[in-house]
């Protein structure tokens, strides 16, 4: 299959990368020539320019720009494609991005691979990363079914899972378990900065080990890529984040009084309910 992707960051470079080993010609669209030629000497991609209209004979195209840009991109992309090909997104926020992109063009589907790093751009690209991550895709009743099956077809054809599901019900999901771990993981670091005595706060940034790198890790990643979750899924992280702020009150106020067998009981819970979210650790 002849496949386009634009936006050659972590995620396009990364797709690019798996899509190509399965067989797959690939060519990739950036804004800047010199990310063209990385893409090309990576391995990316077969072949990269900074013009759309390079992607005219495509059959499905990969919007892999940042969450702003994908609405604008596809609006610059559709008056060179032919009306069968396909077009999907992977922006981390669907609600605002379906209703946006939807209109612009039948033959788009909204999908969202559950699978990041700490660092941003094409080098921190890999191969494998999809590999048993989930993917959600969140077509309308709307959507062709032809266009969805393409997309689940490529989605499993990476190693992921695929979860189909309402563009709400995305959104909603993923402010519990992505853009509200980025916005308290933040918070946590922002916090242990408040330590007013320099020498203690410098102890612990020399005694911070795997608790910390875990706990740290989405909260000390990409801005803008958190900036977008707040910005796009606004109402979602503002009910998630009131829920959590309600979880750490209840906290506070069993340590304070000291109240350790109900204290006991809650992270008892949460040790059972933590396998429900994510598999033991190796
Ligand atoms: P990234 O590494 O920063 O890559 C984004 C790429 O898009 C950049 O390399 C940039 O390339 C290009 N770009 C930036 N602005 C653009 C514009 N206005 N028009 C066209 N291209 C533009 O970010 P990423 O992590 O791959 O994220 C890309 C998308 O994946 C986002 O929609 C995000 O929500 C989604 N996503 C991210 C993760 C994650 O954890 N990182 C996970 C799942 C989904 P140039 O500057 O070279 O043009």
């Amino acid at each position: 299959m002849k496949i386009g992707i634009v936006g050659l960051g972590l995620i396009g470079g990364s797709l690019g990368l798996d899509l190509r080993r399965q067989g797959h010609q690939v060519y990739g669209v950036a804004r800047r020539a010199d990310t063209c030629a990385a893409a090309v000497m990576g391995g990316m991609v077969d072949g990269a320019t900074t013009d759309l209209a390079s992607l005219a004979a495509v059959e499905v195209v990969l919007i892999c720009t940042p969450i702003a840009a994908i609405a604008p991109t596809v609006q610059a992309l559709v008056p060179h494609l032919t009306t069968d090909t396909i077009i999907t997104d992977v922006g981390s926020v669907k609600g605002a991005v379906v209703q946006a992109v939807s209109p612009l063009w039948p033959r788009f589907v909204g999908g969202h691979p559950m699978a990041g790093k700490a660092e941003a751009g094409l080098a921190a690209a890999e191969a494998g990363l999809f590999r048993q991550r989930p993917y959600g895709i969140t077509p309308l009743e709307t959507t062709d079914p032809d266009a969805i099956a393409t997309v689940h077809t490529l989605a499993e054809s990476l190693g992921a899972q695929v979860f189909i599901c309402t563009p709400e019900a995305h959104d909603r999901a993923v402010a519990w378990i992505s853009h509200l771990p980025v916005m308290v993981s933040s918070s946590l670091i922002q916090a242990c900065l408040q330590e007013s005595d320099t020498p203690v706060r410098e102890l612990a940034q020399h005694l911070a080990s795997s608790g910390f790198r875990d706990t740290s890790r989405v909260g000390g990643g990409n801005p803008e890529l958190g900036l977008m979750m707040a910005c796009y899924n606004r109402g979602e992280i503002l009910r998630s984040l009131r829920f959590y702020q309600k979880q750490l009150a209840t906290l506070t106020d069993l340590i304070e009084q000291e109240q350790w067998e109900t204290l006991t009981t809650l992270l008892q819970a949460s040790h059972d309910a933590r396998p429900g979210f994510v598999e033991a650790d190796p």
